[in-house]
């Protein structure tokens, strides 16, 4: 058997304080003469201007386009007007959601795709893979891998401390979702990537060491969160899939989605899903739990906005949405009894 095992990383990442004005530099150092910037309508008075100055200035010639939907007709709207405008590149300039455009976009469009968050939200800021609303599965697509990315920490440190937050939480659920690969490996034959798995889980005890750090909003804490945020996107791009970086405690996550939509954020039900998966794995609950307390990331269903039943509603129902996934759930099978008991010993209701 001859499988060929195919890696696309970012070519170029840049953390740190004021990397936005390299923007034109890099394009060009990347053969890029005509991108797309895509941003939001907020993120376009915080950093979408000052890209289209930054490219103006290096003699780029740029298109921008405001999204504020992230659904499949803002996505298809944006592909065209990459290929009308025949673009080489699309700028993804906002947060999670116009980030995911963008990347989609890019993909759809064959083109290249830049990230430059705004936020430090969730761990899609350098991953191949994205989520829109209308695919019919409230998981992510495959796309592009970013070709650059460039995490602006003086931007993020401005950005509304709670995605901060919701980034730690996506992190620091790893320690659950490789916990879950494994079992998957080991149970059930799936392929496992050490390598993958063990940057993953890096990511995960890099933020829980520094979680002060990132509560006293210092730039150290910031650029810990950024690389690690861009490590669990680079993990998912070596093991090919979403596998190091969500298991059962995403599934919890996107249940939600479904059945509370936009009560959270994604990283902050990923941090609460991760308290109850790791008790349930048998690992220390109580150290991911204090850590998402230090950064100020919720712990209970009331801090996430939504009631207990609800929350209970969604642990039954996590293990039914992505079937061939492989986790602690497909094992334990929760019932309402169950999933509750598990909920009050983590005092998450
Ligand atoms: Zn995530």
């Amino acid at each position: 058997m001859n499988e060929v095992h195919r890696i696309d990383l970012p070519r170029i990442v840049l953390v740190g304080k004021g990397v936005i004005d390299s923007l034109g530099e890099i394009c060009e150092e990347l053969g890029l003469v005509k991108p797309l910037i895509v941003t939001g309508r907020k993120t376009y008075e915080i950093a979408g201007k000052r890209a289209m100055k930054i490219l103006a200035e290096a003699g780029l010639q740029s298109e921008t386009t405001l999204v504020s939907n992230a659904d499949l007709g803002t996505v298809e709207k944006v592909s065209e007007e990459a290929v009308t405008g025949k673009v080489d590149s699309v700028i993804g300039v906002g947060g999670g959601r116009t980030i995911d455009i963008a990347k989609i976009s890019a993909y759809k469009s064959d083109t290249f795709f830049i990230s430059v968050p705004t936020t430090a939200s969730h761990d899609g800021i350098a991953s191949s893979l994205a989520s829109i609303k209308g695919l019919g599965k409230p998981y992510s697509m495959k796309a592009n891998s970013p070709i650059a990315v460039l995490a602006d920490s003086r931007i993020i440190a401005e950005s509304p401390y709670r995605f901060t937050a919701s980034g730690c939480g996506d992190v620091i659920s790893k320690a659950v979702s490789v916990r879950d690969w494994r079992m998957a490996h080991k149970e059930n034959g799936e392929y496992y990537g050490e390598y993958a798995g063990s940057l993953a889980l890096m990511s995960s005890n890099l933020i829980i060491r520094n979680a002060h750090l990132i509560r006293d909003r210092l730039e150290e804490g910031y650029r810990i969160l950024l690389e690690a945020l861009v490590s669990c996107g680079v993990a998912m791009s070596i093991a090919g899939s979403s596998r190091p970086c969500s298991g059962s405690e995403h599934l919890f996550s996107h249940t939600l989605d479904m059945i509370a939509p936009d009560a959270a954020l994604h990283g902050e039900q990923c941090g609460v899903g991760a308290i109850m998966m790791a008790k349930l794995h048998g690992l220390d609950w109580g150290e991911i739990k204090e850590t998402l307390r230090v950064i100020d990331a919720p712990t209970t269903a009331e801090e996430l906005s939504i009631d207990d039943e609800t929350l209970i509603k969604a642990l039954v129902m996590a293990n039914t949405i992505r079937p061939e996934r492989y986790t602690i759930l497909s094992k334990v099978n929760l019932t309402e009894g169950s999933a509750r008991a598990i909920a009050q010993e983590c005092e998450v209701i």
